[in-house]
């Protein structure tokens, strides 16, 4: 079972919320072995499987002449000679990045340094990046703040080979550095962990803002894309239901957090086990922070009251309309 879709039998959740989902759980794949997925793309999957990363962090390889490698992926001398292998004997002159996540962006360097590619991620800001915070560091676990692009890219900047195209999309929300990247001419986004199939995004603060994913969500609508691949798990070929059906989870899961306070669960702490039930202990942090993300969410639209959002033992107050 997914890690953030424990909680279907809880009392608070509506049965359709994870119903609905419908999360794809099976994925063909050989470690090591390049998966053809559209014209002119491969995947290449690590090897650093869990809880979080499912069977590991994909690496995609684009174009046929000049490459682009999207997320090297995590330090890895198997997984980047099995790039190199991929590649042929044909150059790659980008690597292209999703966010500064370690199991994206740890094996950037031995690549760089073995292609001489040039490295092309959203270019952070103190403010974006958040090292001005003072709890920025509860998230130095995942992210690699030391990580550098050579080019910074914004929304809508594009990147090119001979015969590909990207085009970025600034998605915050499971992380502030987010970019899913459009492929032209083949109604193709690399998804990164923006959406996937087997599992919704974690949005973990203080990076992860739910503000920020439920807009990047709807930011993918108003795009009309034929197949999602991302940065866990298999391709997603309904892309537009895929994002409609996330957005009615997180509905879901608000209001099944407001019923809960309402009848009593009134921190952090005390809704963890009401909303996930039996969670396995390991991801209990994950899951309070993603409680913590709808919470602040909450509290930003003055639908609940609470001091600090940051103290899972925080009285939080019902304020009804
Ligand atoms: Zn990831």
């Amino acid at each position: 079972m997914s890690p953030l879709a424990a909680g279907r039998a809880s009392p608070y959740n509506v049965p359709e919320m994870s119903d609905d989902l419908n999360l794809k759980t099976e994925m063909e794949f050989a470690y090591g072995m390049p998966s053809p997925m559209a014209p002119g793309v491969v995947r290449l999957v690590a090897n650093n499987a869990s809880k979080l990363t499912f069977k590991g962090t994909n690496t995609y390889l684009i174009g046929s002449a000049s490459l682009a490698v999207i997320d090297p992926g995590p330090e890895d001398r198997e997984h980047k000679e099995a790039i190199l292998k991929a590649a042929q004997d044909r150059p790659i002159s980008h690597i292209v990045i999703t966010h500064a996540h370690r199991d994206h962006v740890e094996g950037v360097a031995a690549l760089k340094a073995e292609t001489g590619a040039k490295v092309f991620a959203f270019g952070r800001t103190p403010d974006t990046d958040g090292t001005d915070s003072a709890d920025h560091a509860g998230s130095e676990e995942f992210t690699d703040h030391a990580f550098t692009p050579d080019v910074g890219l914004a929304d809508g900047d594009r990147i090119a080979g001979e015969d590909w195209e990207l085009t970025a999309l600034h998605t915050p929300g499971h992380a502030p550095d987010h970019l899913c990247f459009a492929l032209a001419g083949h109604g193709v986004v690399f998804s990164g962990d923006h959406v996937m199939a087997w599992n919704t995004s974690v949005i973990a603060p203080p990076e992860g803002r739910m503000a920020d994913y439920l807009r990047s969500l709807e930011k993918l609508l108003e795009r009309d894309d034929s197949v999602f691949l991302p940065g866990h798990g298999g391709r997603i070929i309904a892309p537009r239901r895929t994002v409609r059906a996330y957005l009615l989870h997180r509905r879901w899961r608000e209001q099944a957090i407001l019923d809960a306070v309402r009848q009593g669960k009134n921190t952090i702490r005390k809704l963890v086990p009401a909303i996930y039930r039996d969670l396995d202990e390991d991801i209990v942090g994950v899951a309070t922070l993603s409680l913590r993300a709808h919470v602040e969410h909450l509290v930003e639209r003055g639908l609940i009251v609470c001091d600090d959002v940051a103290n899972v033992d925080c009285a939080l107050v019902f304020s009804s309309p």
